[in-house]
């Protein structure tokens, strides 16, 4: 990555051509053409408080630095603002009109009104501005340090700045925009913040089978999102027709590697949901968001549901009876080595070397309770566990 640092560049540069979007709250251009100044990823402009913008002209005025701004360089001449974004559209929007401030007495100010020598301050004023090139993963890499200080942009935040193009735009308007009307009905499946992303990033891992930059930079420059927002609704209709009953342990699932797998298979959602509610109300289920994919593979896979094991005092207990009953008869504690023929027929062994098992298995009706629990050698209990 090649960095350039440039102290040249005035205030008067950079508002030569300066946009203000008031219905958007951005910032969009300056430097003669050549600046963007909030590219898509970035947040919109939230100085505009009678407070934060002002402080950024009192600094100005009183020659106090403004602090390190970031360019990065997009093609020749071209230029995005990575950081900095809000003290230059602040000095900008002070620049063209848009607020006023207070001077020593008290008296609002616009640039206008100024005198012609606190004007001429402000617009030589020279910034230090750091302007990079590289790679997108050295931008990206550098973009994660340099956030550091403020509130840090997430993974999904960091790809659409990577990415910012038409697709990206498109796709913020439907899955990172909180007044569209769908987001109610997501809510019931996917987890996090429409806001900070994490809508679209579930939408952009549905559909890229989890390889989400590799899919935002192919879609770069498309200027619809027509595979996306189909591929998100067959997920989120086929998981909503298949479970018609919404639990919060749904949410945030990943519905899109479950579609994957599942979508072939026909499903009775009456029977789904009777199963559902059998399971949610079976105390020996531990992991309740298990049950999902528990069901839509057959009700085979345990190891999903986190059945509830047999405590310790248990396995003693049983452990005990056990082993004092095969002594005496001179067989092995394991009551399945004990009907064998090998070796291990009268051997005793050890707790440790034994595991606990379910007589009658969990998935018949057998309950995690001591009647229903036999000690069994660590092998014979692993060939059961797997029929
Ligand atoms: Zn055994």
């Amino acid at each position: 990555m090649i960095t350039t640092l440039r102290t040249d560049i005035t205030v008067s540069d950079i508002c030569k051509g300066f946009v203000y979007n008031e219905y958007e709250g951005k910032g969009l251009f300056g430097l003669s053409g050549k600046l963007t100044i909030q590219p898509e990823y970035q947040r919109n402009y939230i100085y505009a408080d009678g407070k934060r913008d002002v402080a950024v002209i009192d600094s100005i005025l009183k020659g106090y630095p403004l602090g390190l701004i970031y360019f990065t360089k997009v093609a020749e001449d071209k230029y995005e603002v990575l950081d900095g974004q809000q003290r230059i559209t602040s000095f900008g929007r002070y620049v063209t009109g848009k607020f006023a401030v207070k001077d020593d007495n008290g008296i609002p100010r616009y640039f206008v009104g100024l005198p012609t020598d606190q004007q001429e301050k402000i617009m030589q004023t020279k910034l230090t501005v750091y302007i990079c090139e590289g790679t997108e993963s050295e931008i990206k890499e550098w973009f994660k340090t340099i956030n550091i200080a403020g509130v840090p942009l997430n993974e999904q935040e960091l790809s659409n700045a990577i990415h910012s193009g038409p697709f990206v735009t498109k796709a913020k308007e439907e899955f990172s925009n909180s007044q569209n009307a769908n987001v109610q009905k997501w809510s019931a499946y996917v987890s996090g913040n429409v806001i900070r992303q994490d809508y679209l990033r579930t939408a952009l891992e549905w559909v890229s089978k989890g390889n989400v930059d590799d899919y935002m930079s192919r879609h770069r420059y498309d200027d619809n999102i027509t595979e996306l927002k189909s591929y998100f609704t067959s997920v989120i209709d086929w998981v909503s027709s298949v479970f018609i009953d919404v639990e919060s342990e749904m949410k945030g699932l990943p519905w899109g590697e479950l579609y994957e797998r599942y979508h072939h298979n026909a499903y009775a959602p009456d029977e789904v949901s009777r199963k559902l509610r059998e399971l949610y109300s079976d105390f020996y289920v531990k992991d309740k968001k298990g049950i999902y994919e528990y069901i839509l593979g057959g009700c085979t896979d345990n190891k999903l549901l986190n059945v509830r094991i047999f405590d310790e005092p248990t396995k003693k207990t049983v452990y005990t009876k056990q082993t004092n009953a095969a002594k005496e008869k001179n067989v092995s504690n394991c009551p399945l080595c004990a009907v064998g023929s090998d070796n291990n027929k009268n051997r005793i062994w050890k707790i440790t070397e034994m595991d606990a098992d379910h007589v009658t298995a969990w998935s018949r009706g057998g309950a995690t309770d001591i009647k229903n629990c036999q000690m069994l050698c660590k092998t014979h209990n692993r060939a059961k566990g797997n029929k």
